[in-house]
């Protein structure tokens, strides 16, 4: 390149000799001027020849994209390719980050929770993202351009699409929707540009079966709150109305009573669900005495029996070797002492009920609450710990059952990282058992040596 350079200013210096010498040999008057004019208009030609070649070059260099150097070259075109190809380079800048940043966008909807189509003016999709892919079957390599109406069977949406009104959403049922498990997709247009269209769904089935648990847990509490508010209003006409011996009234009232506590019991067993809703989970902070708990709930246990059936049952306490648990007392307690009031409730009064805590090889610790009542069919079980689910209706109510404790139980559970067991067999009885993570399970230290232990018991014991 530089030869040729060279080269070029080589004959342009020769140009200019041979014009100058024509001038000379003019001037000093032994030329003819012919030759001046010659020499002038030879030169005119070359710089003429050679900027078509320059611009030649450049031009080529142009159509071949600009991607590499420019022709390298003095003088005006020179310049010209250095800022074609400076302007070149920026363009290729300013593409890359615009490139880049799409990139980070679609990158955001591809994170989106929500499934996001980009649809085209004809309703044909552009682009989805995997949530999307998900919610509809989509696959991008199938379904690009594809009319979005014609790969979404659902009438809903079909009916939606066409009304072309997107000021709501419409509620479909997912493609891999089954009775046992439904799924609710929720899907939104929203129009955008020149007749495009963005799509967002969203799976609502999660958010459905709460509403719909919550409105079954509202309709539970009001029916078992209606009932002894009846009962309750019906004995209170009955007082008003009716002239009563003193003894009818004092039957009566004692009726009352039991409604009125029936109705506390609920309450205040909501209220403790509730504080374990919105409770931490427990630390390791607390420990309790596994035995001071049980000779505390076998006190209960008989003058529950003796409430309930005139008489405490056969109990079998096994406290097992001394141990200490790790949770919150209150909550641990209410959790065994609903085990044990169960197996008091439903278990006929003459048959045993046997409670054991013992300390499993891994280190775990496992509590059994065994009776010898009615048992439960198999069917029943899965359900047991849902609020409100009883086997026998009556039964649970006549025994002071709010249809809450088994929830409870879990509930505290699942809070301690325990595990509820049940195992029942209709005719012999059941088994309910506690199962507590070996983190949580300790033999007790001695007083003297855990400072810090009993720092927390005295703590405790201000609360
Ligand atoms: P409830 O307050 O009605 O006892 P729970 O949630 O404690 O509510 O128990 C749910 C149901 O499980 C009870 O209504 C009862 O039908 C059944 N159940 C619980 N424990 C026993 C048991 N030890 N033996 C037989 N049935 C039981």
């Amino acid at each position: 390149m530089t030869l040729r350079i060279l080269a070029g200013r080589l004959l342009t210096l020769l140009l200019w000799q041979l014009v100058a010498a024509g001038t000379v040999y003019f001037l000093v008057g032994t030329g003819h001027w012919a030759w001046m004019v010659l020499a002038v208009v030879m030169a005119g030609v070359w710089w003429l020849l050679l900027d078509v070649w320059k611009a030649t070059r450049l031009l080529r260099w142009l159509r071949r994209g600009a991607l590499d150097m420019p022709p390298a070259q003095a003088g005006v075109w020179g310049e010209a390719g250095d800022r074609v190809r400076r302007l070149m380079r920026e363009r290729e800048r300013e593409l890359q980050t615009s490139d880049a940043r799409l990139q980070d966008f679609l990158a955001a909807m591809q994170a989106s929770p929500n499934g996001v189509v980009l649809l085209d003016a004809q309703g044909r999709i552009e682009w989805f993202n995997q949530m999307a892919a998900n919610h509809f079957g989509l696959v991008p390599q199938r379904d690009l351009l594809q009319h979005l109406v014609n790969l979404v069977r659902d009438p809903v949406y079909t009916a939606y699409s066409a009304s072309r009104e997107f000021d709501h959403e419409v509620v479909l049922t997912g493609r891999v929707s089954t009775p046992s498990k439904p799924v609710r997709l929720s899907v939104h247009m929203h129009p955008y540009g020149e007749g495009r269209s963005l799509l967002l769904s969203r799976d609502i089935t999660a958010l459905e079966q709460a509403e719909a648990m919550r409105r079954d847990f509202v309709a539970n509490v009001s029916h078992e709150i209606r009932t002894p508010l009846t009962v309750l209003s019906g004995f209170v006409e009955t007082l008003q109305s009716l002239p009563l011996e003193p003894n009818e009234q004092q039957h009566y009232l004692g009726l009352m009573a039991q409604q009125a506590q029936r109705m506390q019991t609920l309450v205040s067993d909501l209220l403790v669900l509730s504080r374990l809703e919105g409770s931490p989970v427990p630390g390791m902070q607390q420990w309790m005495r596994v035995d001071a708990v049980l000779q505390l709930c076998e006190q209960e246990a008989a003058e529950l029996g003796r409430v309930l059936w005139g008489k405490p049952h056969p109990l079998v306490f096994d406290c097992g070797p001394a141990t200490e648990l790790a949770g919150v007392e209150s909550e641990l307690h209410s959790a065994i002492y609903n085990l044990i009031g169960n197996a008091v409730r439903y278990t006929p009064v003459e048959k045993t009920i046997t409670v054991r805590w013992q300390r499993l090889d891994d280190g775990s610790g496992l509590l059994c609450v065994q009776d010898e009542g009615p048992g439960i069919a198999p069917e029943h079980i899965p359900r047991l710990t849902e609020r409100f689910y009883r086997v026998d209706r009556s039964r649970s109510r006549d025994s002071g059952g709010t249809g809450l404790g088994l929830a409870i139980v879990k509930h505290v559970a699942q809070r301690h990282g325990a595990e509820l067991r049940i195992d029942s067999v209709v005719g012999q009885g059941s088994v309910f058992s506690l199962l507590f993570p070996a983190q949580r399970v300790r033999n007790p230290l001695p007083p003297s040596s855990d400072f810090s232990d009993l720092r927390t018991t005295s703590a405790a014991a201000l609360q």
